[in-house]
């Protein structure tokens, strides 16, 4: 065997930067289906589920396609349970020359498969991911200098170079940011006429996939009986497609608003798609222009949606591979308390963490807004430590994998990098979710209120959040406002919080 070439799980795309120049007669393609990927974090049944169902539909695609394909099932009687050990396995059965795959997303992934080459003394050859529109090369440029890093400087960057939603040197419509028209709630009477999220029937491969899940990690997060996300190339174009044509007018508008037994609104749940590889991320930026340039679809809508993958999703892993691997052990806040267990079954009486625990169970999905703003919101206020809340984000979602989902979480969402990803802390009282949902109604608790039996949660932790923190955000100008309102506590007030916010945690321990 000339090449191996090694496809992980989340690289099934047939036009990969590995896939380029196989050689039926001399390489031989590798993926292997191992237990550790889905234990070295409590993934969720989902999660597990549509990665292996995934996986399986591409390796009988490159089959037809002609490609030589050694694939390792998890249920195989020798599945030795790790990538390293199964690719020792395979390199001693064929002995190749020399190992090549398409550089991996993950810094651990990366590190394991290194040593495994290393001690085969075999050269690894790693090709850039060309699904994303720039190299972590162009973002180490790009940072290179900076004191601080924006994402809206990237973004432009990435515009122009690109030439995306440009005419000439300016952005289309004079703007670059339509954020401003994009804040919408649904008001009183809640979301109309929301078109059902496309969802795809299991077909043979996926129901074997889900009675194994059902059996090898029963006692893993989640369930399997909703089991709807796109599995092959051909259901994820159907997906983009009915997005495009069916919720991106509306997408920006809606884009930060939730509602109770909502899960899917206006968004575009395409990107589990996306990040398996099975949608490339120019065709979608590509969709969405040419929907607005054919009137279909309003220019903030579009350029919102735009944003967030040509800007955010490359942010995020330019950040990642910039950053590995002390990002991991980041702690700006110096926050130590443990994720309380109702993270992992939606059983608290808080009605919009359990509104969105719930359906991240139920269907291994939230929206951003619900991700920052809910489950992520009251994990930093509370004071869980980032490395905590990191693993339960990437257990518990379809499209978690590292490198988007820990910038996202450790940085973003816990600002535990201290503002390198996100120029401040999103924080915010109850009122906030008041404003952009309808929980607070059906809620045993009173946004407006911080001390108290009635108190909301997130009222009494963010106000106890900005006095424990008030030297190191008084440095941060863009937390001025919420500064200028903390001043206007008197002392007994801060006591009462302060003590009102102890109970709390100690109630989380
Ligand atoms: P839409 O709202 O329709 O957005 C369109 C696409 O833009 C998404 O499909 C996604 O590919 C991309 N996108 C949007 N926001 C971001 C972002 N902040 N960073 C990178 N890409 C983005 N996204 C993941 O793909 N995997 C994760 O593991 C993940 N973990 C997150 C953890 C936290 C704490 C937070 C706050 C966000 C996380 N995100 C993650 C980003 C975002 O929440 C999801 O991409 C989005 O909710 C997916 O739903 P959608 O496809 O309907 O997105
Ligand atoms: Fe969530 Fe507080 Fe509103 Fe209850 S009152 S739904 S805990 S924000």
């Amino acid at each position: 065997v000339r090449h191996l070439v090694i496809v992980l799980g989340d690289q099934l795309d047939a036009h990969s930067s590995a896939l380029q120049d196989v050689d039926a007669t001399q390489d031989v393609v590798w993926m292997a289906e191992v237990a550790e990927e889905s234990t070295h974090v409590w993934s969720a049944k989902q999660r597990i589920a549509v990665f292996l169902s995934a996986m399986r539909h591409f390796a009988n695609d490159l089959r037809v396609r002609g490609f030589p394909v050694v694939y390792t099932r998890l249920d195989d009687g020798d599945n030795r349970g790790t990538l390293a050990l199964e690719l020792d396995k395979t390199i001693t059965q064929l002995q190749p020359a020399a190992l090549v795959m398409t550089a991996p997303g993950d810094w651990r992934v990366l590190q394991s498969l290194r040593k495994v080459a290393a001690d085969h003394q075999l050269p690894l050859t790693l090709r850039d991911d060309t699904h994303f529109f720039s190299t972590v090369r162009e973002f180490a440029a790009h940072a290179k200098g900076r004191k601080q890093l924006r994402l809206e400087y990237w973004y432009r960057e990435l515009r122009q170079k690109h030439g995306i939603l440009m005419e000439g040197k300016d952005p289309v419509g004079g703007q670059w940011n339509f954020d401003a028209d994009n804040r919408e709630s649904f008001g009183k009477a809640g979301p109309q006429n929301v078109p059902p999220p496309t969802r795809f029937a299991p077909d043979a491969i996926t129901l074997e996939v889900i009675a194994l899940v059902n059996t090898q990690f029963a006692s893993h997060p989640g369930a399997l009986h909703t089991f709807g996300w796109p599995v092959t190339r051909e259901q994820a174009v159907v997906a983009l497609q009915a997005f495009i044509q069916e919720r991106l007018p509306m997408f920006g508008l809606y884009e930060d608003a939730m509602w109770s037994g909502e899960a899917w609104l206006y968004h575009s749940h395409l990107s589990c798609a996306l990040n398996l590889k099975l949608l490339q991320a120019r065709e979608v930026v590509q969709a969405a222009e040419d929907a607005y340039r054919a009137g279909h679809a309003p220019l903030a809508a579009v350029e919102g949606f735009i944003r967030q993958i040509l800007g955010w999703r490359e942010y995020v892993r330019g950040i990642y591979w910039t950053q590995m691997p002390s990002y991991l052990e980041r702690n700006a806040l110096d926050a130590h308390a443990e994720l309380p267990a109702w993270y992992w079954t939606g059983e608290t009486d808080m009605a919009c963490l359990k509104d969105a625990i719930t359906q991240t169970l139920e269907h291994g999905y939230a929206h951003h807004i619900q991700r920052l703003m809910v489950t992520g919101l009251y994990a930093l206020l509370l004071g869980v430590k980032p490395q905590a809340v990191h693993a339960w984000y990437l257990s518990v979602y379809v499209d978690a994998v590292e490198w988007v989902e820990l910038p996202n979480t450790l940085g973003m969402s816990q600002f535990g990098d201290e503002g390198l990803m996100a120029s401040k802390p999103y924080v915010a009282s109850g009122k906030y979710i008041q404003r952009m949902s309808d929980h607070c109604k059906g809620c045993r608790y009173d946004p407006a209120l911080s001390t108290g039996d009635k108190a909301c949660p997130y009222t009494t932790l963010y106000w106890n959040f900005l006095i424990r923190h008030e030297p190191l955000l008084n440095k941060n100008p863009r937390m001025a406002m919420q500064l200028k309102n903390l001043a206007r506590l008197d002392d007994a007030a801060r006591d009462a919080i302060s003590t009102q916010a102890l109970a709390l945690q100690a109630a989380a321990d």
